[in-house]
Order: structure tokens, then sequence, then C-alpha cells
């Protein structure tokens, strides 16, 4: 899987020796080739530009690590970033309702069919679900569901079909109650697909997710198609909204493209991915993995991983001391945020907070965060370690360089001064960052 892009990385990663401290023109070269590395396997322009000034950004903010070289550390953030374009986290786990219902959908020869009779094989062997039922709402190719009751038979799963009827949607209908009746806990609706996306094809998909209100729309998109397939996704996301994709055909010599532009380009997480044409070849998208793949640097990554663990410990440290003397600035705010980050998602961090229970606060919070950061971005490090001299021509020159109001820098130095009092009552951090974030 992703060879080409693998070879191309590693020999990059070869090459870095001696890199010294990390800097803009020290790690042009292997940027330029990276760069040049992402292009060749058919990734979004947009998305290559975005990945590597977010790599730009985090190397020149990287503190100094002991026993870790910088190219050893420039590879764990090129393992973060491309692990957050693969979408960072594994997708949710399927929710529990029963019986399940899985609407299937994509342009012709992606796979669909297969990878509907993969998925419910999959998930019967994982026993979340004990009686799957697959359902042919393919009127136009008889050989579609001839292929799919094949399919079935091989994985050993139920598959509902009708020959005679012309209307995708009442098959639909008719499978589901069939199913309800007979006990099956997972139904998959495997549609139509056609050679482009076009009016029809959306029009009967869309009919059918009215009538039987899925709980999961996978879009089965081609992984050879490279980026075009996250402009596909985009497409049929607009008509029916997308839960996931499933990428097939990654096995063989296929293009990291599609993989790594998706996310970034649809926001739609990728959570299954096909290897091969057998019933089995279909596994669960981990993108921390998938990134080692294309990397192949695990040990290097988790080497830096634990230099970062012992100087974060150090910081909590020099940070307790400085809060006691009243000494905290802008700097160890920064570094602060950019620890929580590190901690994974914020939903988790902010629940514990009182009253913190709401559904959204994940991405709330991770946009104040992200806010917060550009405008301490914006300012200099004088303004950083004396946020006391920031005035007015200073707060309108800062909204002005991080592109937010002048309120809202207002709003961060107003709520920053209240957190430096109430830090020296509070022994914890924490709970006194995040009321600077009004959370
Ligand atoms: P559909 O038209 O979208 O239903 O596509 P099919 O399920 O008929 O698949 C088209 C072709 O792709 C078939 O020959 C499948 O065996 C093959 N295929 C599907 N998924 C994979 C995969 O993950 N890897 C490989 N190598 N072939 C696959």
């Amino acid at each position: 899987m992703f060879e080409s892009i693998t070879d191309k990385i590693s020999n990059i990663f070869k090459n870095l020796r001696g890199l010294g401290k990390l800097s803009e023109q020290n790690i042009s070269e292997a940027l330029g080739e990276i760069r040049s590395a992402l292009l060749s396997a058919d990734v979004n322009f947009f998305v290559i530009n975005n990945f590597i000034q977010r790599v730009k950004d985090q190397c020149l903010g990287q503190t100094v690590l002991q026993n870790v070289t910088p190219e050893q550390q420039f590879t764990k953030v090129i393992s973060d970033e491309l692990i957050a374009l693969l979408g960072n986290e594994t997708a949710p786990e399927l929710s529990s309702k029963r019986p399940l219902k899985m609407l299937m959908v994509g342009l012709h020869g992606s796979g669909k069919t297969t990878s509907t009779a993969k998925l419910a094989y999959f998930l019967k062997n994982k026993a979340q679900f004990s009686l799957p039922l697959a359902i042919g709402c393919d009127i136009y190719r008889p050989a579609a569901i001839d292929q799919l009751e094949i399919l079935c038979q091989q994985a050993k799963i139920d598959c509902y079909v009708d020959r005679d009827s012309k209307d995708a949607g009442k098959i639909a209908l008719f499978g589901l109650k069939h199913g309800k009746e007979n006990g099956h806990d997972l139904i998959l609706f495997d549609t139509a697909g056609r050679l482009q996306i076009d009016e029809n094809l959306i029009h009967e998909i869309k009919d059918i997710a009215d009538k039987i209100h899925p709980d999961e729309v996978f879009l089965v998109a081609d992984g050879a198609l490279g980026q075009e397939a996250a402009n596909v996704a985009k497409k049929f996301h607009e008509a029916v909204p997308l839960t996931g994709i499933i990428l097939t055909k990654l096995d063989g010599d296929s293009r990291a493209g599609a993989a790594l532009s998706m996310k970034e380009v649809t926001g739609i997480p990728i959570r299954y991915m096909g290897t091969g044409e057998r019933i089995e070849a279909l596994e669960i998208f981990h993108p921390s993995r998938i990134a080692q793949r294309i990397l192949g640097m695990g040990d290097v990554v988790s080497l830096v991983e634990k230099a970062q663990e012992q100087v974060d410990e150090k910081q909590a440290k020099e940070l307790e001391k400085k809060l006691r003397k009243g000494k905290f600035d802008m700097n160890d705010f920064l570094s602060q945020l950019q620890s929580i980050k590190k901690m994974g998602p914020m939903e988790s961090l902010v629940k514990h907070l009182p009253g913190m229970h709401n559904a959204n606060i994940d991405s709330e919070a991770n946009d104040r965060v992200k806010q917060t950061e550009a405008i301490i971005y914006s300012m200099t490090p004088r303004e950083r370690s004396n946020p006391g001299i920031i005035d007015g021509s200073r707060r309108l020159r800062i909204a002005k360089g991080c592109g937010l109001s002048v309120q809202e820098v207002n709003a961060l130095l107003k709520n920053f001064k209240q957190m430096q009092t109430m830090m020296k009552k509070m022994k914890n951090s924490r709970s006194a960052l995040a009321s600077l974030l009004g959370m």
C-alpha cells in the first residue's frame, strides 16, 4: 500500500543529516521534496499547501529536546501532520441502534457491492452484529444483483433481492420490512452506481434515504482515483449527508492521494479501507497506523514522544514556580495551550469542568484555542512577556495581524489579566486556563 510515496518519503529522511536547530532555511529543501512526493501521490494542491504551512509552523515552534536530534523532531512533526491529514482519530463506534441501517452509495466500479458484503462479513465476525442482511437496490444491472448474491453466499450473509421491481425505493422499503420481520440487526442497502454523478442517480439515492432513514451513509470510493475521490465524495455529500467513506483498492500500488486529501477536502472521515478482492479484505481505517506505514519511522516517533513527555514534566514544574511568583506571561500561556492540545480532544478535558456537557464543545473549544493562539502569535516577543504594554494601537495591530476583531483581542487580554490574578490563588493551572478560554 502507498509504496511509491513511502519510498520517496523514506529517501527524504535518509538524506536529512545534521540539520541543527530547526529553522525555515534548513527544512526548506526537505519540505520541497515532501511537497513533490505529495504532488506525485496526487494529493490535492490546497491540502499540500496547508500541510506544508502547518509543518513549518510546528517546526519553528519546537522546543529543543535533549537526546533527540532535530531530524528526529522534524520526523515527528511530519508524522503528526500526516495523521491529522488522514483524520486524526479513528472514527467513532457504530451506533447501538437495531436494526442499524447502512446506505452504501458510490460510482459504478468503485467496489460498492463488494464492500457491502465485506462490511457485513467484517461486522458479523467482530461479533458486533449477529444477523446482517444485504439488500440489492440496483435495478439497472441484473449482474450486480447476481454478484451481491454470490458474495453474500461466500460471506454467509442473508440477501434480499427483487428482480422484477423497477423501483429502487420500494425494494429498499420492502427489504427493510423483511429485515425487521426476520430479526436482522444490521441492514445494508447496496444501491446502483453510474459512471459519473448525475441527476437520476442522486434523485434515486435521495428517494431511498427518505424512505429508509439510514443511520450510516457510506460512500464507497475507489482509492486509485487519487484526489478525484475527494471531489466525488463532496458531490455525494451535498446530495445525501455522508457519515463515512470506505476507500477501496488500497492494495497494490494505489497512490495515497485519495486517503490524504479526503478528510481535509470533505471533512468526512474515512471509516474503512478495502485492501483486496477477497471477502476478508476490509479493515478499519486507523490514521496513525497509515501515517506510520507512509513514513515508516515508528521508532523515531516514539523516541521523540518520550523526550517531549520529559520536557512537559519539566515545563510543568517551571510553570508551578512562575505561578507561585505571579510571573505567568503570554509565552507560558501559549506553551500551556500547546500542551493541552497535545492531550488530545478538548472534549474529554472540558467535560470535567462544571456545567460543560454540551455536545459541540469539542469544535467550539478547538476554535477558541486556535483563535487564542493566533492572537498570541501576532504579538511581539516583548508584548508576550509584558502584556501590560499592549495599548490601543498595539491591540489594533495585533487584531489586523491575526485577522480577528479588536474586541476579541481585548477580551483575551481582559481574561488574561483576570486569570493572572486567579492563578496566584489557584494551584490548578488547567482550570484557570479553561476559564480564560471562556469554557
Ligand atoms: P460496484 O460497481 O461499485 O458495485 O463495484 P464492485 O463491487 O463490482 O467492484 C468492482 C471491482 O473492484 C470488482 O472486480 C471487485 O472485485 C474489485 N474490488 C472491490 N474492492 C476492492 C479492493 O479493495 N481491492 C481490489 N484489488 N479490488 C477490489
